[in-house]
């Protein structure tokens, strides 16, 4: 009774808050077995009337990281009861699905536990000292109602100051998502973060949360994330959100990017003492940031919305990944953070590499994205290859190619504004193989089916043909075992145009 009258007074507390409308899908998050390495989650959803059962799935991969992750592993404790607390039958479905007789219908409540073994961007975690929520690991979904709204309550640490996260806020702590999809691209992290000092680009809030950030220059870290902000938007001329949030996670490898946040392993350590550190960081930032460009709005079809419940296969990583790679470089260079040498120099060890992985034979580039869910994020060298390692070679030979045909009137970033506006803006949707074939010519204003037939094949690469548009010489080397060194240098004379598209790719 006591019971009933606690759950009568919450529900009307959330609906005179507007927070519970029918559709709206409500959790909690407590971080009361942070020691256990253990969130602990309530959901509370209304079934529709005269639905007899409902079906909540847990995600089985995190957009961004091409892998089936089986979220549905680490939860336990699941039980369901309606608002008076009576118990309702269910069962497990399907590694990801529980499904609830839910009677007459009405609003329930679900809760469990979600378990977590390591710290790592594409997965949830909790110890004593913070908690990352990767929203996939953490929140059900009902089956094929992923435009609920949802609201998200984080209940308070006793020594934990901050939340970070890209949702907006609608009272403290409690965070709102318009949809599943946005839920699941706005990842939190909680803790005694430290907060570097924000910065405005184009009148949207930039900041930065870490977890177990060591000692640097601050206001010198984010002059220069600025100045990778501002050179990113200025290549497709918009931002497209309110506010952007930077979560560092302390120590570890990766990122993963959002629509308007992204999430890195970060520390900053010896970012003032080591320049080639600080350069592999701003890259690694200037790339994440980038995505929220590509891949997340200029995308392949396949690309969202997503299906949750297995993996959402493309050909598209070249466009995506490798692309996004081939744009640190270009980044870092309008932002005046990068020497020409070393952007020669990045290329050249990118195509030493893949010259030398015996993997290039074996697969194209279009099935290394096809295949990234078994092969692996970096594919299995000498038998598969990269879409990071392939994919800004063609990024190159896509640039210096528009470059050379349009005599340096249009570039790359012509290709990538289409698709931003043309797809994204206009049509809210990804772009197929076709499209974005058509997208390049359109722009290069001739036929590219040369560098297009290297994405669907394994035939050599023709080095010179792109580079020396850019007055580039492209030298070979057999070393010992088959393997090649390679050499990039600047021919000892350039026309006109050559020049040009030296200066503007590389600053020389
Ligand atoms: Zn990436």
């Amino acid at each position: 009774m006591k019971k009933l009258l606690l759950l009568t007074v919450i529900s009307l507390l959330c609906c005179t808050k507007g927070l519970c409308q029918r559709d709206t899908v409500n959790f909690t998050v407590d971080f009361s077995e942070a020691h256990r390495n253990r969130f602990r989650v309530q959901m509370h959803l209304s079934v529709p009337n005269g639905e007899k059962l409902v079906d909540l799935n847990i995600s089985v991969w995190t957009p961004g990281y091409y892998q089936v992750l089986e979220f549905g592993r680490n939860i336990s404790e699941f039980r369901a009861s309606d608002l008076r607390g009576n118990g309702l039958p269910w069962q497990r479905t399907r590694d990801d699905q529980w499904r609830i007789a839910t009677g007459e219908g009405g609003r329930i409540h679900v809760s469990y536990t979600v378990t977590t073994e390591r710290p790592f961007v594409a997965v949830p975690y909790i110890d004593k000292d913070r908690a990352f929520i990767r929203p996939t690991g953490i929140f059900m979904y009902p089956d094929k109602n992923l435009d609920r709204t949802v609201i998200v309550e984080i209940m308070e640490h006793p020594s934990w100051r901050n939340i970070a996260t890209g949702l907006d806020s609608i009272a403290p702590r409690t965070f709102r998502a318009g949809d599943y999809d946005i839920l699941y691209d706005s990842p939190i992290l909680a803790g005694n973060l430290t907060e570097l000092p924000s910065f405005r680009v184009r009148g949207a809030e930039h900041r930065f949360l870490g977890y177990q950030m060591a000692q640097f220059d601050r206001k010198s870290f984010m002059d220069d994330l600025e100045r990778i902000v501002r050179s990113a938007s200025d290549i497709i001329g918009e931002i497209p959100y309110e506010h952007y949030t930077f979560l560092g996670l302390g120590m570890g490898n990766g990122g993963i990017e959002q629509l308007n946040s992204t999430a890195v392993a970060f520390t900053g350590d010896g970012l003032d003492s080591d320049p080639a550190n600080r350069l592999r960081t701003l890259s690694f930032l200037a790339h994440e940031y980038f995505h929220h460009y590509n891949v997340k709005r200029i995308r392949p079809i396949e690309l969202g919305p997503f299906d949750y419940s297995r993996p959402n296969r493309t050909r598209g990583l070249w466009l995506s990944e490798g692309l996004t790679v081939y744009y640190e470089n270009i980044i870092l260079k309008d932002a005046g953070l990068i020497e020409p040498g070393q952007i020669l120099e990045d290329w050249q060890n990118t195509i030493q590499g893949y010259e030398n992985n015996a993997g290039r034979k074996k697969q194209t580039l279009a099935q290394s994205s096809w295949n990234t869910w078994e092969d692996g994020p970096f594919g299995k060298r000498g038998e598969t290859i990269s879409y990071y390692e392939k994919g800004p070679i063609i990024g190159m030979f896509l640039d210096l190619a528009i470059r050379n045909a349009s005599k340096n009137e249009k570039s790359l970033n012509d290709v990538m504004r289409a698709l931003y506006y043309n797809y994204y803006r206009e049509k809210d949707r990804g772009a197929t193989e076709e499209e974005i074939k058509m997208t390049c010519e359109s722009i290069a204003g001739q036929n590219l089916d040369d560098i297009f037939t290297y994405i669907q094949g394994t035939g050599d690469l023709d080095y010179q043909k792109y580079l020396s548009m850019a007055g580039i010489q492209y030298q070979r080397t057999v070393i010992a075992d088959g393997k090649s060194s390679v050499k990039l240098s600047i021919q000892p004379t350039l026309s006109i145009l050559q020049k040009e598209i030296l200066g503007d790719i590389f600053g020389y």
